[in-house]
């Protein structure tokens, strides 16, 4: 169940160019959250900006996690891109942080055998959330495309190490020059024998779009998480809908009933 509560900052850093990696301590929220989930964060004291931002939660450690140090931290892993994520960056080890969460339904873990191959697709920081996936699913084969822009823009590419990882860069800056989509309909052979498989994605609209067009005849199971612009994250104000192709509930709350959807579900608009 979500609750707010306040994280004490541990580590606020950069990692590259405009990313950067927040630690928090937050044992209630670390204890419940799943691969998938996210948290609504309040940015400023000021109210300026008013809205809490949510983030995916790249990892987290139970209060009984093995490693003892980490116990009961929360990660997210960021992009300063606005207002928000301006001021997140300013934020000082001590400081106060209130969050919402855990949120939203999460990654279905995973819903064919866990020998089966699964494939994780992600552009940006929404490998924040596949990243968080990868460190629970089963003993198949694991295989993950990371796109990006450029070199900078590349996340997460160490956090697999049982996974084959693919890079592709627009300006060509590392791994393949294209889009991620083109890599992973260049490799699509590899996986293509019939089998079922499944599949993981997580970035932006533009990319998940063509996925969904290319994946559209496979028979593989595919789950999608969604970003959309959120009010309140928790399901009260309908600002995060998306179509979809439900009959009863034609428009669905990424925040509530996502923000992981069966990319067959959604109905682009
Ligand atoms: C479920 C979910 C999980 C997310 N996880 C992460 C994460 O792990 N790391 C991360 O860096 N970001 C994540 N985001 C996106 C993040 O919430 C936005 O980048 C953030 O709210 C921007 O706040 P801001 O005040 O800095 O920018 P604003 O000043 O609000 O906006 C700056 C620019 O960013 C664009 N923008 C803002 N929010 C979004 C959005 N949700 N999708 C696309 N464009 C947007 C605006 O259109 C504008 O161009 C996630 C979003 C959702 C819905």
């Amino acid at each position: 169940m979500a609750i707010q509560t306040d994280g004490i900052v541990l580590k606020n850093k950069k990692i590259k160019s405009i990313y950067f990696l927040l630690e928090l301590d937050c044992p209630s929220i670390a204890n419940e959250t799943k691969p998938g989930q996210f948290v609504m964060l309040r940015t400023s004291d000021d109210n300026h900006p008013l809205l809490r931002r949510p983030f995916s939660i790249y990892k987290s450690y139970s209060t009984l996690h093995p490693r003892k140090r980490k116990r009961g931290h929360l990660f997210i892993l960021y992009k300063k891109v606005g207002k928000g994520t301006q001021k997140m960056s300013t934020f000082k080890e001590g400081e106060k942080v209130n969050l919402i969460g855990p949120l939203g339904n999460g990654f279905i873990l995973p819903p064919l055998p866990s020998s089966a191959t699964s494939i994780l697709v992600g552009g940006g920081v929404g490998m924040a959330s596949l990243s968080a996936l990868g460190e629970v699913l089963g003993s198949g084969k694991l295989y993950v495309f990371i796109g990006g822009k450029t070199k900078d823009d590349i996340l997460c590419e160490d956090d697999f190490p049982k996974g084959k990882v693919f890079i592709a860069t627009e300006d060509g800056s590392r791994g393949k020059k294209g889009t991620v989509v083109d890599l992973f309909l260049s490799e699509i052979e590899r996986f293509d024998r019939g089998r079922p498989h499944n599949v993981y994605i997580c970035g932006p609209e533009g990319m998940v779009k063509s996925l969904s067009k290319a994946l559209k005849s496979k028979k593989w199971i595919i789950q999608v998480s969604l970003e959309a612009r959120m009010g309140c994250g928790f399901g009260a104000c309908w600002g995060c809908v998306v179509k979809t192709r439900d009959t009863e509930m034609a428009y669905q709350r990424v925040c509530k009933d996502g923000p992981v959807f069966p990319l067959s579900e959604i109905v682009w608009e």
